[in-house]
């Protein structure tokens, strides 16, 4: 029977590997724990293993699971990677350390007016919907400079890069290719002076492809905490 302490160390070694073909340091890539549908004892175990951060998709979820492991807050980075709706914006901007899934200024404004005065500034990172698909959220490529700048000017936001979720794909070549494309807007965003130092791209089935094309951080589930349920993603 495999653990979770096991999968996280098989989730190593494969970043391991990627990075040493694409000639990385490995400290350059940060893995984020996918902990969304799985239960706090299951944050618990990938804690006691050595992970630190994690990510959530849905906010209710998110929220008890943070209240849950209040007694480890210290050691616990905690990203949301899911949409948000600006109803719950202020709940999040008190509670999570990262928000991944800004798509539009609006949600940015009110996350930086809503960021608590002793909590350090939110890190945020812009949702690009790189693989152009009509049902998925995030900014459309040639839209994203002029919401990282516009973001980039909140005062209470620290935008730190971008993250995206391209199309599944079979083959290496054709994951690479999306992921290159994402690389190319995060170069281009980096050479206009925005101070940008995290590339979120790649998951359980493509991180191989990511890192080979210059992601900082893979968000991994599957490969952790096993499969999830059918009906949630
Ligand atoms: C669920 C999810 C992941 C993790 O996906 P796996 O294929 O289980 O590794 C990563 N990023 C986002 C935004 C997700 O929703």
């Amino acid at each position: 029977m495999t653990t979770i302490s096991d999968n996280l160390q098989q989730v190593h070694h494969r970043i391991e590997r990627a990075c040493a073909l694409a000639q990385r340091p490995v400290t350059e890539v940060t893995l984020l724990a996918v902990s969304k549908t799985f239960n706090r004892e299951a944050v618990r175990a990938a804690l006691a293993a050595g992970q630190r951060a994690f990510g959530e998709n849905y906010v209710q979820e998110g929220l008890d699971k943070i209240a849950a492991l209040a007694d480890r807050r210290g050691e616990l980075e905690w990203h949301l990677i899911g949409p948000l709706q600006s109803n719950k914006t202020r709940v999040v901007a008190e509670a999570f350390d990262w928000v991944q899934s800004v798509d539009r200024l609006k949600i940015a404004e009110r996350l930086s007016a809503q960021r608590p005065a002793h909590l350090p500034p939110l890190n945020v990172c812009l949702q690009v919907n790189i693989s152009g698909e009509a049902s998925k959220s995030g900014v459309a490529p040639a839209e994203a400079s002029a919401l990282a700048h516009a973001v980039a000017a909140l005062p209470r936001l620290r935008l730190r890069g971008l993250m995206a979720i391209p199309e599944p794909e079979g083959e290496l070549d054709a994951q690479r290719a999306a992921h290159r494309a994402l690389r190319a807007l995060y170069d281009a965003l980096r050479a206009e002076g925005l101070a940008l130092d995290t590339l979120s791209a790649g998951m359980s089935a493509d991180l191989e492809a990511a890192v080979m094309e210059g992601s900082t951080m893979v968000r991994v589930g599957t490969a952790i905490f096993g499969l999830r349920p059918r009906a949630s993603i």
